[in-house]
């Protein structure tokens, strides 16, 4: 029996008892929403901005939330407590709920909320050192004007189109580009390039998800001095770029040293890209909301 628990409607339950209907639209449609978090030596990482960024989503294709934010906020907190857990990954769904198999959201009385936490490493560690090679693939980000990528919905088709395009090239991360050809963002994470002393990284308006690791950053360039644009650019600007990286809350944040098979700087992580990680995560470790966890095994950095 698993001593992982997940918080299932307003319940915990062990891993393997976490289920819901067939008829749930989250499943048959990709009606729902979601969000990542981070808990950081237990601290949650910005909560309130993923938070927002829930109940923005959930407004915008009214979806009722059966928990206001506060409280679903401390749902959050109660789940990680209750898994013990001082550094790990949130995943927050909440789908339509269960409907007929019709499309008609109407006929789903209630949501489904599910919390799930566990550790996570998305990139495996030595290619924090080494950095990554990705690729741009054909498969454009869905226009904003069609589905808003401020939207976090469940529907990620889009996106996982986009990784199995990067498994195809034999590279773990890829790059859409918008229906223009400006650079939008990867398939779960945002992308910032370096050049000429300038950090630069796709508006919102390009189609990428306004990241909260991506404003993190923007705020930790800032605070260091650096001159930061939002401002579209294309795949000749990343190509030619002298430090390439990505920004996500699960990825955190990865230099990337090759794209379309053309080295970026000298092919190793760059100085800016290893300086902004090294201050993320002194800033992950030390603000965000505190989980009440027992203190034996207390992160040490
Ligand atoms: N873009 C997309 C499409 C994503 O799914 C994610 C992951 N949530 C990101 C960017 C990065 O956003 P964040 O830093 O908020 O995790």
């Amino acid at each position: 029996m698993s001593d992982q628990w997940i918080f299932l409607n307003g319940e915990f339950v062990r891993k393997e008892d976490a289920k819901i209907s067939v008829y749930d639209h989250g499943f048959l449609y990709g009606d729902g929403i979601f969000e990542g978090i981070r808990v950081y030596n237990g601290n949650i990482f910005r909560m309130k901005e993923h938070m927002d960024r829930l109940y923005e989503s959930g407004k915008s294709i009214l979806l009722n939330m059966p928990y206001n934010q506060e409280e679903l906020s401390e749902l959050v907190i109660k789940t990680v407590e209750k898994n013990g857990l001082r550094d790990a990954y949130i995943r927050l769904v909440v789908s339509r709920g269960v409907g007929d198999l019709g499309l008609d959201p109407y006929k789903c009385p209630s949501a489904n909320v599910v919390i799930i936490v566990e550790p996570l490493a998305i990139f495996p560690k030595h290619l924090y050192d080494t950095g990554i090679d990705i690729v741009t693939v054909p498969t454009r980000r869905n226009r904003p004007d069609v589905l808003s990528p401020k939207v976090k919905s469940l529907n990620y088709l889009n996106n996982i189109l986009v990784k199995i395009e990067a498994h195809l090239a034999n590279v773990s991360e890829a790059l859409m580009l918008n229906d223009q050809g400006y650079v939008a963002e990867g398939s779960a994470d945002n992308v910032f390039i370096y050049k000429n002393g300038k950090l630069l990284t796709p508006p919102g308006y390009i189609g990428a998800l306004e990241g909260i690791t991506r404003n993190a950053i923007i705020d930790i360039a800032n605070e260091l001095g650096y001159k930061v644009s939002e401002e579209p650019f294309t795949r000749h600007d990343v190509y030619t770029a002298e430090e390439v990286f990505l920004t996500g809350t699960a990825a955190e944040v990865i230099a990337v040293v090759k794209v379309d098979g053309r080295v970026i700087g000298d092919g190793v992580p760059g100085e800016h890209t290893n300086y902004l990680l090294e201050k993320f995560r002194r800033k992950v470790i030390e603000e965000g909301e505190k989980v009440n966890l027992p203190d034996e095994n207390l992160h040490v950095s």
